[in-house]
């Protein structure tokens, strides 16, 4: 199958992954998908908070029945008139009393309502989830990729598994990248080795290296056997040059570096040097001698690498 060329919606983001949840009132169903109306039935979703304000109001509702039922027995049955000027006014008292608390104590309480129903509704979701997943599967099955990749990045911010991300990945693979999508690699990367990721990531890091983070860096570094065996050497040099991005980076992952130094363009040299010229202070290690020798071996006669003041007595001492 050619890759597709395919323009992804933007990601519905929210304060709160739990936002994010909706229900069908008809189906009885959850759904943590973009869509406005149930695919089964037509009906509008509900979104969760709105759910738990109406059942919060409910309850208001029946709180206000019992007070005022309350207040009414006592008023019909005072014998006499001061008893029910008394249970009047108490009455109107216990009202202002509950107003008021009620509206001190109004966010705890939504709060309190909110966690219970997911409490309560967490097998209901579970298998909500479930169904958007399926959703997805048919749309890759029918190869509208688009809308199957939208649907388990939305499902991806409730279900972390490995499945997932490779469900994903694999979604990805077939999509011709651009750097305008909302790409993602960090949140991604599986636990153990997998091709179909590394294929991906590969992918990302030609068209926005900055998407290769610590977690990503570390996931190569750790399979790296396996992906010079599937990728080749090529692979591992360019995610090593990501590195050089960031002095944190460079400190952390220095002997990767001095690893492939010999191998990274110019370019990456100079942003190497550049980073290490401008922070003295900063411990590298040997990355740093080896930097020098290799300025004085290969650049010596570079223009661009005059400014580093690396010459041959700087390594006279490595
Ligand atoms: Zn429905």
């Amino acid at each position: 199958m050619a890759k597709q060329a395919i323009q992804f919606s933007k990601k519905k983001r929210t304060q709160y992954r739990f936002q994010k949840l909706k229900m069908c009132k008809k189906c009885n169903r959850y759904s943590v998908l973009k869509d406005e109306n149930c695919p089964s039935c037509g009906t509008s979703f509900v979104g969760i908070e709105s759910l738990v304000k109406s059942i919060f109001k409910n309850r208001l509702f029946t709180e206000i029945t019992w007070i005022l039922i309350i207040i009414s027995i006592g008023i019909i049955a005072a014998p006499t008139v001061r008893s029910l000027y008394f249970s009047l006014i108490t009455g109107f008292l216990f009202v202002i009393c509950y107003v008021i608390l009620t509206s001190i104590f109004m966010k705890s309480e939504y709060f309190t309502q909110l966690k219970k129903l997911l409490r309560v509704d967490l097998k209901k979701i579970a298998a909500g989830i479930q169904f958007d997943s399926d959703l997805a599967k048919k749309d890759v099955k029918e190869e509208r990729l688009a809308p199957a990749y939208e649907k388990l990045r939305e499902i991806g911010d409730f279900i972390y598994n490995d499945q997932m991300k490779i469900r994903r990945v694999m979604a990805l693979n077939e999509i011709v990248l651009r750097s305008d999508m909302e790409l993602e690699l960090e949140p991604l990367v599986p636990s153990s080795y997998d091709k179909d990721f590394v294929k991906y990531a590969l992918e990302v890091v030609k068209i926005n290296r900055s998407l290769m983070m610590k977690k990503g860096i570390t996931y190569f570094i750790k399979h790296r056997e396996a992906i010079i065996r599937d990728f080749g050497m090529e692979s591992l040099i360019s995610v090593a040059g990501t590195t050089l991005r960031m002095k944190l980076y460079i400190q952390e992952f220095a002997p990767f570096i001095e690893e492939f130094l010999d191998y990274f363009p110019k370019e990456r040299i100079l942003r190497l040097c550049s980073i290490l010229q401008t922070n003295p202070d900063v411990d590298w290690g040997s990355l740093e001698d080896k930097t020098r020798r290799l300025v004085t071996m290969k650049y010596h006669y570079d223009p661009d690498f005059k400014r580093f003041a690396y010459d041959e007595g700087a390594v006279s001492h490595v």
